[in-house]
């Protein structure tokens, strides 16, 4: 979100901490530069000064503080930001995994660039449902839910709003491959209560899925791991979102999410 005061007008990230990971084996955090009208996001894979306090991120309690002027919002202020403009998001760190060995690093302008318009423009390649259901979750949230569903009181009132482009076009991915296995299986001679069965426990994977890869779901900072949107209904202002494969998970394979 944009900076209210007049001589800064900064992009403001959302990060409820600069941690990336913070364990005894593995240190990264968001280094922060400001300068006119921008906010710099460099990735640290070092132990940081002494000194530097990385816990407490730009969100406090769902008020904003510019890092690069000090300004603060109070939680109503940014609701209103929120309700009006809408908040963006940016890719601003990347985490590798090889063979259990983590890495985290800056995306560059090409990983950048293909984030935001990649996705988008794969969502239309997303096909119905047999039943003309649409791919996407464009679902409208009951509003009368805003005490649960925090989202709400941000503006975000649909299901389809909770995920990025990104987030959407892998779980849409995920759905179709769960129908294509369907009928694979009842192709391939299964018992048809036995496919329904398979069926859907392969869409509870997807919907655990769906789970930890929205806007709700965030990184886990102090293990490295991902946190689900179910613990953090209240908590929906801190904006780290990841969009990952079950198997990218750090301890998380497709069965152990279920
Ligand atoms: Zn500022």
């Amino acid at each position: 979100m944009l900076c209210p005061n007049p001589a800064c007008q900064a992009e403001i990230p959302l990060l409820s901490s600069f941690w990336l990971a913070n364990s005894v084996r593995h240190q990264a955090w968001v280094e922060v530069n400001g300068r006119p009208g921008k906010i710099d996001l460099g990735i640290r894979v070092v132990a940081p000064p002494t000194g530097i306090q990385l816990s407490d991120g730009t969100v406090k309690a769902s008020s904003v503080t510019c890092p690069r002027c000090g300004t603060s919002m109070i939680a109503k202020e940014v609701r209103e930001y929120a309700t009006k403009v809408g908040f963006g998001h940016i890719l601003y760190a990347v985490l590798a995994i090889d063979r259990k060995v983590r890495t985290y690093r800056a995306p560059t302008a090409e990983e950048i660039k293909r984030a935001e318009r990649l996705a988008t423009a794969l969502l239309d390649e997303l096909e119905e449902t047999p039943d003309g259901t649409s791919p996407l979750p464009d679902e409208p949230i009951t509003k009368s839910q805003f005490r649960i569903l925090r989202s709400l009181v941000y503006g975000i009132d649909t299901f389809r709003g909770l995920f990025n482009d990104r987030q959407l076009y892998v779980l849409g991915s995920l759905c179709e491959a769960v129908r294509a296995a369907h009928t694979q299986m009842l192709d391939e001679g299964m018992q048809p209560d036995r496919a329904i069965a398979v069926a859907t426990y392969l869409g509870l994977c997807v919907d655990r899925i769906a789970d930890y890869d929205s806007s709700a779901g965030r990184v886990q900072f102090g293990g490295s791991s991902l946190r689900s949107a179910a613990a953090r209904h209240r908590a929906l202002l801190r904006r780290e979102c990841s969009v990952a494969m079950p198997r990218a998970y750090s301890s998380r394979t497709i069965h152990s999410t279920l």
